[in-house]
């Protein structure tokens, strides 16, 4: 397949409902995260609540992912596989999951924190959600990818992290990864020309330290090179009347944690849809 697939609007309201289960699932998640839980614990409540809710888990089996949620704590930036090691009081935890549901992915990320986290590591959490928000920003009719790219890397790099390279976000659809790549960098004015309808998952992985990665040889988790903590959110969003039109939702994360759910308004045409 190549090319951009732009979806018409009966499309992205089918696409909402996938990426607002992944929403709901993180939410239950949020709920579920403390000191002593495994991820393989966290994976299995993930892993029923979609199926409950008529959901398939997204990551499952795609490319032979052996699991329902990637699960990468610390110093591992995506794509970490749940196991028997239980939270401990100061990990972060990026948690990223997919669903399938009338045949369109959902497919969105959020890093907690386990217990309290050191604030270096707090502020590295929310200078990397900010950055997602200002790459949200520039999603819009006569932008292009460079200038998403730009926006996300721009914010990151005067706080001193390091944005990765290797790994970026994608066009969403009836694939999880369809083009055009979303790359958290780029020099703006560069790249494919955004356009009425377009689905796009953006993604920040954003390094306390160095830029660069390594593999564990689990042949699927990524991790920083300097070993240093990484951050990762993702949102789902379409172009509707030209402008960011955001499909997932943290509304039920915030719930789960206490945290105040504001910062979203800007990019939702109707509240209620959530
Ligand atoms: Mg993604
Ligand atoms: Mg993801």
């Amino acid at each position: 397949m190549s090319g951009i697939i732009i979806k018409s609007a009966e499309q992205i309201e089918i696409m909402r409902e996938s990426a607002l289960m992944v929403s709901r699932t993180l939410g239950i998640v949020a709920g579920a995260v403390k000191p002593g839980v495994t991820t393989l614990e966290l994976d299995k409540i993930a892993e029923e609540f979609i199926r409950d809710n008529g959901g398939i888990p997204g990551f499952l089996g795609l490319y032979d992912f052996p699991n329902t949620l990637c699960m990468s704590p610390n110093a591992q930036i995506v794509h970490g596989i749940p196991n028997n090691t239980p939270l401990v009081e100061g990990d972060i935890i990026s948690v990223d999951c997919g669903v399938l549901k009338n045949g369109y992915y959902g497919d969105h990320a959020y890093t907690f924190e386990v217990g309290e986290v050191a604030p270096e590591t707090k502020k590295l959490i929310e200078v990397t959600k900010e950055s997602l928000y200002e790459g949200i920003r520039a999603f819009k009719v006569g932008n292009r990818v460079g200038d998403v790219g730009f926006a996300i890397q721009n914010y990151c790099e005067k706080h001193g992290y390091g944005i990765v390279r290797e790994l970026v976000g994608h066009g969403l659809g009836m694939e999880m990864h369809e083009e055009p790549e979303m790359p958290n960098y780029g020099r703006r004015g560069r790249g494919k020309k955004f356009v009425e309808g377009m689905v796009v998952a953006i993604e920040p992985m954003v390094n306390m330290g160095t830029h660069r990665i390594n593999q564990l040889k689990d042949g699927w988790t990524i991790l920083t090179k300097d070993n240093k903590p990484s951050v990762h959110f993702e949102h789902d969003i379409a172009i509707v009347n030209g402008k960011p039109e955001l499909l997932s939702t943290f509304k039920y994360v915030d719930e789960a944690l206490g945290n105040v759910f504001t910062t979203e308004d800007e990019f939702r045409a109707d509240a209620s849809k959530i």
